[in-house]
């Protein structure tokens, strides 16, 4: 288990995940990392309050993930992260908030005011019956809603080779999320316990094909393994 990192290329910043109270949604077929989601507040604050100990502010930009969304942070861990960020001078901060989120974005801004925020959303794939019915993420994708998300987002998270994917598909998802959004992060699928298996073709395919180019890009970051931003808890 780690929870913090430091990130030092393309996007140099600091990253923690903390613990969070239960995700909102809890669904996703593929998500096993609400498995750290907590209801006890204590045993979730004092896990927080040390990780961000570790936090320095020597890049001026801190990422902070919780197996869920910003929302699902207790207040105290909001004080706790909002006086860090003033403290050390961190003018960037990016969280992680659920699609069902969207209309509440605005309360962390205002609650940050001194620091711009960044918002990351889990889209995972651009194809809706794919997220819908396989990875059994609940919401849809159309041009209104697009439109709304790459106003309010900074960051889409793409999974990809899992079984039943495509190389067509996953090419079609991430020429969409560059064409969407500022920033792209794309995690290479590792079996971790739940219905949504790896294809390992499609992993053999895309390292071999598509990731010494794509990984050339300044906004594009690549997890070939989920702990390659080095924070992790299983
Ligand atoms: S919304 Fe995120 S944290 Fe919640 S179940 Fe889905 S993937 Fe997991």
């Amino acid at each position: 288990m780690n929870r913090y990192s430091i990130i030092t290329e393309k996007n140099p910043r600091e990253i923690v995940l903390l613990k969070g109270y239960k995700c909102a949604y809890g669904k996703c077929a593929f998500c096993n990392y609400i498995l750290d989601n907590t209801d006890d507040e204590k045993e979730m604050e004092k896990v927080n309050f040390e990780v961000l100990k570790n936090i320095k502010g020597n890049f001026g930009v801190l990422e902070v993930i919780n197996s869920g969304s910003v929302f699902e942070l207790s207040k105290a861990t909001l004080k706790k992260i909002k006086n860090i960020c003033d403290d050390k001078n961190i003018k960037v901060i990016y969280f992680e908030a659920y699609f069902g989120y969207l209309k509440r974005l605005d309360e962390i801004r205002e609650y940050f005011k001194n620091q711009e925020i960044r918002f990351i959303i889990g889209i995972e794939t651009f194809n809706n019956y794919y997220r819908t019915q396989v990875l059994k993420k609940n919401f849809m994708l159309n041009d209104t809603v697009l439109k709304q998300l790459k106003e309010q987002y900074q960051t889409a998270l793409l999974m990809i080779c899992t079984h039943g994917q495509t190389k067509k598909q996953i090419l079609s998802d991430i020429e969409q999320a560059k064409k969407h959004f500022k920033e792209v992060v794309i995690s290479i699928f590792i079996d971790n316990g739940t219905e949504i298996k790896r294809d390992e073709k499609l992993v053999k395919w895309f390292l071999k094909d598509i990731f010494p180019v794509l990984n050339k890009e300044k906004n594009i970051e690549i997890l070939v393994d989920n702990k390659d931003f080095g924070v992790y808890v299983q």
